[in-house]
């Protein structure tokens, strides 16, 4: 059956998804453009979800900081921004039915007891611990190799049980892990797409496995490169990465898109520049673009 360009766009969904725990760096701006791009070249809807909930790691007002950067630049989302610590309940009740299920467990290890590689050995998979003497909360991820294809990395394979092992989604200090908030918020938000960094196509396995262990549809992914700094370690928070420079926008986002591999944009605007790129992005990526608005 033959799917109509409106019908494809009407269905695109992505997002970017911010940790909090600072301003955005030339680096996360990589991720929040190809995101933004992607959306705009199949005529999607772009929205913001604010990641907040590894309090630890939170800066207080760095989510209204990293909004305002996003306008200045010209990327408005397309519906209100969620911020995951309004979800929790949320987050608890999908819990409770994985526990009704026995698709979790209790795990009292500490860190000192895990084997150095990072790949839990399922010390407590069968204990069935009570509750009050689980430190972590872990999910049983069935045996398989997950593969998929990713829209910039290509075809990626990953036997989640023999390199991860089951992984955590409570944590000991009672927060729930990035792994599985991120799956229930991409399957409730209906995420069509997810474009993000590639540091985090390591853990796309394990959000594919239980995003079906939780009933949703995986996302298609595309994972861009990252921005290095001169001594070649990935441009972040924690490695104090300064903040944007918006007091010339062009030349911010044209330095971006040519992280990205573009060629630079000689453009005066914001909006020329989101005009110039946004076809250029479709092409490379071989998107069919929507019919212009002015003739919709
Ligand atoms: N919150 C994550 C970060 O800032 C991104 C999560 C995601 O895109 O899945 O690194």
């Amino acid at each position: 059956m033959a799917v109509s360009v409106r019908d494809t766009a009407s269905r695109y969904r992505g997002r970017f998804a911010p940790s909090p725990s600072g301003p955005l760096h030339n680096g996360s701006l990589l991720a929040a453009m190809a995101s933004y791009l992607d959306a705009k070249a199949h005529g999607g809807q772009w929205l913001l979800r604010i990641e907040d909930i590894d309090m630890p790691r939170v800066a207080p007002g760095a989510d209204r900081i990293i909004m305002q950067q996003l306008l200045a630049l010209g990327m408005q989302w397309d519906a209100e921004p969620l911020w995951q610590s309004k979800r929790l309940p949320r987050y608890q009740h999908v819990f409770e039915q994985l526990l009704a299920q026995d698709r979790i467990y209790g795990c009292a290890c500490t860190r000192q007891q895990l084997p150095p590689d990072g790949r839990y050995p399922g010390t407590c998979h069968a204990l069935r611990l009570p509750a009050h003497q689980a430190r972590s909360w872990r999910f049983r991820v069935p045996p398989g190799t997950e593969c998929f294809e990713d829209r910039w990395q290509g075809p990626r394979h990953q036997d989640v049980q023999a390199e991860a092992g089951d992984f955590i989604i409570r944590r000991a200090d009672g927060y729930w892990a990035y792994q599985f908030v991120v799956v229930i918020d991409d399957g409730d938000q209906g995420i069509s797409d997810i474009v993000r960094g590639a540091d985090l196509l390591d853990s796309t396995a394990r959000q594919r496995v239980l995003a079906r262990a939780l009933g949703y549809r995986c996302p298609r992914v595309m994972h861009v490169p990252l921005l290095c700094d001169a001594t070649g370690r990935k441009l972040s928070k924690q490695n104090h990465a300064a903040a944007m420079d918006l007091s010339a926008p062009v030349a911010t986002l044209n330095h971006a898109w040519q992280a990205l591999g573009f060629e630079a944009l000689s453009v005066c605007d914001i909006n020329a520049f989101w005009r110039a790129a946004t076809p250029r992005w479709a092409a490379r990526f071989g998107i069919l673009q929507t019919c212009r608005r002015d003739s919709a």
